[in-house]
């Protein structure tokens, strides 16, 4: 089965940047992977014109309201990225559970907003409030989540702490059982040299710092 390889550009770059960046990347048919790009919100367009004929590379949003379309001034919405073919939606990332006051219910709220708008939530988690995410989330919706185990000591600007493939490997266990049999990918400070460890033992990774370079996301993202 092909792993998700996801490049999460988070608050990076402006248009000319990102013009860059698809220029420079190379794109194949047929690929081993499938390769998420979630751009910031302003550059969804560009991107999507860019992937449109490559059926290996998908998009995702970094995040999505916890509110449905209505008077929520600044929020965006299932309903206005309707169109861009968006699949995946990162939701419930430690930098925005840590700087912007996101809880559990939160990340659950947005799950069963994004499941209705037939987007899939890649859930990003630390063991640590592992069952009281879930908890929060319906149980019948756990099981189309996918999960990103992502201990935030590991992130690349956090200290680049890497676990282990071991303790990876355990996390992913203990993920599953509670989640059911979904996917479970991992992200903190996946390089070229680390990435083939961690798909060992997962579905796929969700990249950071490494995904801003294109040439060096290809490394990852056409990794056997
Ligand atoms: C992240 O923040 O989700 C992440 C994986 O970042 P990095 O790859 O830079 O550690």
């Amino acid at each position: 089965m092909k792993k998700i390889i996801v490049a999460n550009w988070k608050s990076n770059k402006n248009q000319e940047e990102v013009e860059f960046w698809l220029d420079t990347f190379k794109t194949y048919t047929d690929l081993n992977n499938e390769v998420v790009i979630a751009p910031p919100y302003p550059f969804l367009s560009l991107v999507a014109d860019k992937v449109k004929d490559q059926k290996d590379i998908s998009l995702a949003v970094q995040n999505l309201s916890a509110y449905p379309a209505g008077s929520y001034t600044g929020e965006i919405c299932v309903r206005n990225i309707e169109g861009f073919e968006i699949k995946y939606a990162i939701l419930g990332h430690s930098e925005r559970r840590r700087y912007l006051g996101e809880n559990h219910q939160d990340v659950a709220n947005k799950v069963d907003l994004c499941l209705a708008g037939k987007i899939t939530p890649i859930i990003c988690i630390d063991v640590d409030y592992l069952e009281d995410q879930a908890s929060a989330i319906s149980s019948e919706n756990l099981e189309k989540c996918i999960v990103a185990y992502e201990p935030p000591n590991a992130i690349s600007t956090n200290g680049g702490e890497n676990p282990s493939v071991k303790e990876v490997s355990k996390a992913v266990i203990k993920i599953k059982e509670i989640f059911g049999e979904i996917k479970v990918i991992y992200g903190g400070n996946v390089t070229p040299d680390n990435v083939s460890d961690y798909l060992s033992t997962t579905d796929g990774v969700l990249v950071g710092g490494a995904s801003l370079d294109a040439k060096i996301f290809e490394q990852l993202a056409y990794k056997e």
